[in-house]
């Protein structure tokens, strides 16, 4: 764990080879695949089952309008070998497939193995796979912190790309514990070679419009969805959170890839903000034909009745996030991939927008 930054000479990249985006029917996967196509690159998409076409039909979609290919392999994270075909000639691979979800019985089964064992796969076939140079993995800020409270406890006051989460397990925010296990793990297998090199994205809450809504499996989906359905009518809770718009996170995964000298784990957070926020910027256009919060929760409420209503929100959830404020340092992205990051207001209308044209609401 000491080696995190590898100093290795990256070659260039020859962008006419395919790349391989795991998870391509992801909600994150489709804009990256969707940059990727629209610079006529060839996509292999490797999916659970590319006969499920209402999981494709999108990806379909933007094949067709763009200049690129797609080519869809059938992969399983928990299938051993399954990424052999789909890495074949591919110079870069773009690991994004894990499970984001708080709906999951066993955490084990259900996050951490398919996170760990699963780029522990990928990673694998990469070094056995002589054509792969570089590997960008989709991680999370939640490898770096668990609950809005580390923030303050973090070097300065703020979270870095130096930060590990050491506050998640098993039993508490599983989903952060099975991306720091899954980062750390891919970290170790890049250190034990030297054909390909890492880069790791690591975004905050990822909002921003789905190009597949009606079968988004997203936790960003279901917070969405829960700004504007009805379920924050009576306000929402201020939970620190980091937010960035689901474009700019396709356009960092795409610049960590070409980008020759890119190296280490990208912070990649456009706003240090809170949930009930996300909800405040969407009323001077939608506040008045929907049901969106207009008020922060008092906290002492959420308490009471948080646990009820979700079992995500835990007394110490609440205690460790609730008007907490939540603090990242998003400048190495900015200053070494040439990022910049979209205002959340259009972030969020661009977002309600999509579940309004689509009668998601
Ligand atoms: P998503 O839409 O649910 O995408 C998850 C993808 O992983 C889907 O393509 C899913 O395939 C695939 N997957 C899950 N289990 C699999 C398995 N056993 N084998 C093969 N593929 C499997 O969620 P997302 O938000 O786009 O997440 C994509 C990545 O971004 C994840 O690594 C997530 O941790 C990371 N991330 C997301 C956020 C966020 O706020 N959304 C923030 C930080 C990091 P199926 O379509 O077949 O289910």
């Amino acid at each position: 764990m000491s080696t995190y930054y590898k100093t290795t000479d990256m070659k260039n990249i020859d962008k006419t080879k395919p790349v391989l985006v795991t998870g391509a029917t992801g909600y994150v996967a489709g804009w990256l695949v969707k940059k990727l196509l629209d610079e006529g690159m060839t996509v292999h998409a490797a999916v659970r089952n590319p006969n499920k076409k209402n999981k494709i039909a999108h990806l379909e979609e933007l094949a067709a309008q763009s200049k690129g290919t797609i080519k869809y392999f059938k992969s399983d994270l928990l299938d051993e070998g399954s990424y052999t075909e789909a890495m074949k000639d591919c110079e870069v691979v773009f690991h994004t497939a894990s499970p984001f979800t708080s709906k999951y019985k066993d955490p084990q089964k259900d996050l951490i193995d398919p996170a760990v064992k699963g780029t522990q796969n990928v990673l694998e076939t990469a070094s056995a796979t002589p054509s792969v140079k570089r590997v960008v993995v989709t991680s999370s800020c939640a490898a770096i912190y668990t609950d809005a409270v580390d923030c303050a406890k973090a070097p300065g006051g703020i979270l870095t790309e130096e930060v590990w989460n050491t506050t998640s397990s098993l039993n508490y925010q599983p989903y952060s514990y099975s991306k720091t296990l899954a980062e750390k793990k891919a970290w170790d297998l890049a250190d034990s070679q030297k054909q390909w090199d890492l880069i790791t994205i690591n975004p905050s809450l990822v909002m921003g419009p789905p190009l597949n809504p009606k079968s988004n499996t997203s936790e960003s989906f279901s917070l969405l969805k829960q700004l504007a359905d009805g379920t924050s009518k009576m306000g929402a809770p201020k939970l620190g959170m980091g937010v960035v718009d689901v474009r700019d996170v396709a356009e960092a995964h795409y610049q960590a890839a070409f980008t020759p000298d890119a190296k280490g784990r990208y912070i990649t957070s456009a706003h240090n903000t809170n949930f009930f926020e996300l909800g405040k910027v969407l009323l001077p256009k939608y506040g008045a034909k929907y049901p969106l919060p207009k008020k922060p929760l008092p906290k002492w409420l959420v308490m009471i009745v948080g646990p009820m209503l979700n079992k995500a929100l835990t007394k110490k959830f609440i205690r460790n996030n609730m008007d907490i404020e939540w603090k990242a340092d998003n400048s190495k992205i900015q200053n070494e991939l040439g990022i910049t990051f979209r205002p959340l207001k259009e972030t969020m209308e661009d977002s309600l927008q999509v579940l309004i044209d689509q009668k998601i609401i």
